[in-house]
């Protein structure tokens, strides 16, 4: 790949499609919108912030001055106990009320970190509080699953930097969830394995991916990523949701994720966007042993200040199209230190 570059097609066993790899073209030349670093540090609190402690938000309600992570109902839900009743849809179309609870998990109350710059305790009374809420979310009869997941970064239309994540309780599956039950599932009926599992083992045997390993975790670019710098943490014991893991897998979860966002952050030097979710299995009542679940992040950029455009591959054709090779965007975040760039010289 050293020059010559990559061309080849990846099969993605998770989503069941191909990826072109076509890191042949990297050097093309670009004309196109790039992204600002936006390098000006914020302060501690932000009088004018809805998330920092003490704040009153738009709908009147005051944050506690809370001392680490703070979780509320949504003032702007999109999914709701108070959605109203649509009319009915005619054929062949469907509809129904847009049912669930919305959620902000507040990581932090400093309003200038982000998840790179907190500690491990931390990041796992985050870890917790997802845990937590993905089980009492789970409980509730019209819930069928639960989607913790954190926009960061103007690019992907995050404006405020207060560090913070969303959970959506649903009435239904989300498709990317669905498509790896159905994949898994498959894979458990002709393997006997899980296959996030077996992934694993691929991605500890070949090494070249990988970013983070301890007892618990692993974390690696996967060989069939989408985007250049998608990241997989992974629990090395197969649980279906994540408030299944015990005490010491779900620090060693936050150690992971603490690892991946400084590689990513020291990248560029710069916070580094991305969306991150938490994959889980349905909480619909039923078991799913062939379900593993896993934090996926999916950064936008390929290059600093230059976004991954979704065009006509993925928007017209529904497959990806990657400019990198994995191998390549995992040895520039294994080359990079452990320690923030922030935090240097402290
Ligand atoms: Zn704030």
């Amino acid at each position: 790949m050293n020059g010559i570059g990559m061309w080849e097609e990846r099969w993605h066993p998770l989503r069941q499609e191909w990826v072109i790899v076509a890191a042949h073209r990297q050097n093309r030349p670009w004309i196109g919108q790039t992204v600002s670093h936006g390098a000006a540090l914020d302060p501690v609190y932000d009088a004018t912030c809805y998330l920092c402690p003490g704040n009153t938000r738009v709908s009147g309600q005051t944050n506690p001055a809370y001392q680490s992570v703070y979780v509320f109902d949504n003032d702007h839900p999109c999914v709701g106990i108070h959605a109203p009743e649509p009319q009915s849809a005619p054929f062949p179309f469907r509809n129904r009320r847009a049912d669930g609870i919305a959620r902000v998990v507040c990581f932090s109350p400093a309003h200038n970190v982000t998840l790179a710059e907190m500690s491990v305790p931390h990041i796992t009374d985050v870890v917790g509080v997802w845990q937590q809420q993905t089980f009492d979310l789970g409980q509730r009869p019209e819930v069928n699953h639960v989607l913790c997941f954190e926009n960061k970064g103007s690019v992907v239309g995050v404006s405020n930097p207060h560090p913070h994540g969303q959970i959506y309780a649903t009435n239904f599956v989300f498709k990317s969830v669905e498509i790896e039950l159905e994949a898994s599932k498959a894979h458990w009926n002709e393997y006997g394995r899980g296959l996030l599992a077996d992934i694993n083992t691929a991605e500890q045997q070949d090494g070249r991916r990988l970013l983070y390993e301890d007892a618990h975790t692993v974390a690696y670019v996967p060989y069939f990523a989408r985007y250049a710098y998608e990241v997989y943490v992974v629990p090395k014991r197969p649980v279906a949701h994540f408030h299944q893991l015990n005490a010491d897998e779900a620090e060693s979860l936050a150690k992971a994720i603490q690892a991946v966002t400084i590689r990513f952050d020291n990248l560029w030097q710069m916070p580094f966007p991305y969306v991150m979710a938490l994959h889980q299995a349905p909480t619909d009542g039923s078991a799913y042993p062939f379900y593993h679940a896993f934090v996926l992040f999916q950064p936008p950029l390929r290059r600093p200040e230059l976004l991954k455009y979704l065009a006509g591959p993925e928007i017209g054709g529904g497959n990806f199209l990657s400019d990198t090779a994995p191998e390549v965007t995992a040895a520039q975040l294994q080359e990079t230190s452990l320690i923030h760039y922030r935090n240097r010289g402290k």
